[in-house]
Order: C-alpha cells, then sequence, then structure tokens
C-alpha cells in the first residue's frame, strides 16, 4: 500500500513510501507506525497495522485494545463507561500502540499507568519512563487495569493546557525536557522561538513546537533540529534529546 506521509502525519511533513499492512503472522522487521503524530517519516521499511488491532473491549474485567486503536476512541470507550485514568487521551492524538510505545501522557498521567500487559506479556517485563519504554517487538494488543471513575474535571484541565498550544501541524513537543529544566526555556533562550529553516520553525507560541508553515520538507525539519541542538549546546552546555522519532 502507497502512503504520502505527508498528508498522513500530523506535521504534513514526509515521503510517499510504499509500507506493508502488519500482523502477528507476517511481521519481518517493519518500522511500525500508528498515527505519525510523534514521528517524521522520510524513508524506511514501514508497517501499517492491520484494521483487526482496531478495537477496544472489555473481557474478564479487564479492559482490552488493539494498537492501531486510536487514542479519541479508547476516550470516548472509557467516558462511556466510567473509566478513569484515561482522560488525558481526549487532547492526546495518535494511536494506543504509539503512545504505549512512547509513554505517552499529560502532566503526572502517562499511558501506562494502569497498563497490565503488552501482547499478553506483563507489564514487568518492561522498563517505562519519561517518554520512554524498552519495547522493541511491535504492538499489537495492550490490556488495562480498570479504576472506575471517569473525571469530568481532569478533561477540562487538560483543556485548558491545550489551548496555549501551537495550532499550525506539528508533531508536539520536539525535545524532551533535560532535567531539571524544560527545552521549550532553552530554545527560547537561544533566540530559536519563532527562528524559521524553510517551510518550518520554532513556534512564537511554544518554542518547543516546531511548525510546519506549509510545504515543509524533511530537510527542513532535520536542519532546524540540528541547528537547535547545536545551538543550545553551544549556549548552555545542554545536548537536547529529540522526543520526536526521526526516520530518514
Ligand atoms: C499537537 C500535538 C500535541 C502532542 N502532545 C503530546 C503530549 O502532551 N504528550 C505526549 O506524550 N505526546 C504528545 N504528542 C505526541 C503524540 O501525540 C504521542 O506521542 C502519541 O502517543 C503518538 O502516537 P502515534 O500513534 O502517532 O505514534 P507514531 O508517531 O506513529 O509512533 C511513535 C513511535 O512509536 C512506534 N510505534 C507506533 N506504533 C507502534 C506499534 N503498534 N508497535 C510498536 N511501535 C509502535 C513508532 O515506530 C515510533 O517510534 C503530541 C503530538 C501532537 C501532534
Amino acid at each position: 500500500m502507497r502512503v504520502d506521509f505527508a498528508k498522513f502525519s500530523s506535521i504534513k511533513i514526509g515521503s510517499v513510501l510504499d509500507v506493508k499492512i502488519v500482523d502477528d503472522g507476517n511481521y519481518d522487521n517493519e518500522i511500525i507506525i500508528g498515527r505519525a503524530t510523534n514521528s517524521l517519516v522520510c524513508s524506511g521499511n514501514i508497517g501499517l497495522l492491520d484494521d483487526k488491532y482496531d478495537f477496544v473491549t472489555i473481557k474478564d474485567g479487564i479492559l482490552r485494545v488493539g494498537a492501531k486503536t486510536k487514542n479519541a476512541k479508547l476516550y470516548n470507550f472509557a467516558k462511556a463507561h466510567n473509566i478513569g485514568g484515561f482522560e488525558f487521551l481526549s487532547k492526546l492524538p495518535g494511536s494506543v500502540g504509539g503512545s504505549v510505545r512512547m509513554n505517552a501522557g499529560m502532566k503526572d498521567w502517562v499511558i501506562s499507568t494502569y497498563l497490565l500487559s503488552v501482547n499478553s506479556i506483563d507489564k514487568s517485563q518492561f522498563e517505562f519512563g519519561y517518554r520512554y519504554c524498552n519495547i522493541t517487538m511491535p504492538i499489537f494488543e495492550v490490556a488495562f487495569e480498570i479504576h472506575q471513575g471517569f473525571d469530568i474535571t481532569k478533561v477540562q484541565e487538560f483543556a485548558n493546557m491545550r489551548a496555549l498550544q501551537p495550532k499550525l501541524p506539528s508533531l508536539g513537543s520536539t525535545f524532551k525536557n533535560p532535567p531539571n529544566d524544560y527545552a521549550g526555556r532553552l530554545l527560547e533562550a537561544a533566540g530559536l522561538k519563532g527562528e524559521r529553516f524553510g517551510n518550518v520553525g520554532f513556534s512564537q507560541q511554544h518554542a518547543n513546537f516546531l511548525v510546519n508553515y506549509g510545504g515543509g520538507s524533511c530537510d527542513d525539519v532535520l536542519c532546524a533540529i540540528a541547528t537547535a541542538k547545536k545551538r543550545v549546546f553551544e549556549m548552555f552546555g545542554v545536548m537536547l534529546q529529540e522526543e520526536i522519532k526521526i526516520y530518514n
């Protein structure tokens, strides 16, 4: 199947690639992409999950979710069934598989909080950290503990946090926050806020968001990232680490 990642991805930048539709019987080392809301896909041996991994269900008191399921669908299911802990997904784009791989979250909430297993392997077999987990296999299905009590006040809190974020196409935060600091603060202090690289640039609203002003290219993104890392390192001695995933 041909996919134009300049249309598919949230930053609206990427290449047109032949991708394989992957299931647990035909996986052959492809890089699995979910919704590309955290990935710049310029080249590579890319796989997308088969549609059979798009489901949310409760079985034997456990929430079972296919990795292709959109976060929004899991959020709606949790809300409809009065399940707590997934409120932050109301404002988190992407798929459940990608979110588990990234250990995505907002404020104190991360998707691994109530996670029980990945592909039926117990969570204790994996390490989770800040926007990190050490899972290297394709994620097909995950299971979560059910905690009753969907909290609508949290949804409003997350919406308020989002109000200040750039509306232009992006991949969310470009860099991870270094220990005891903020990537956005360092980028701003290095004069990168609002700086453009071709058709992309570090947003005027939030310096850690690299936004596409229209017609941005993979090279524009790579140039912006390399320049920012170099400048921040030269000025502050901090080597920023990408939060986004780059397949180039
Ligand atoms: C406007 C905006 C705001 C955002 N805000 C936040 C935020 O507040 N907090 C936050 O944590 N993130 C945020 N993000 C980033 C993004 O929403 C999350 O990282 C999301 O969970 C990524 O899901 P995805 O399906 O798009 O992953 P992708 O971008 O498709 O993939 C991300 C990584 O996971 C791997 N992967 C994807 N699916 C699988 C699978 N099934 N099996 C194995 N590996 C897989 C990919 O290879 C890649 O390495 C934001 C993004 C945008 C655009």
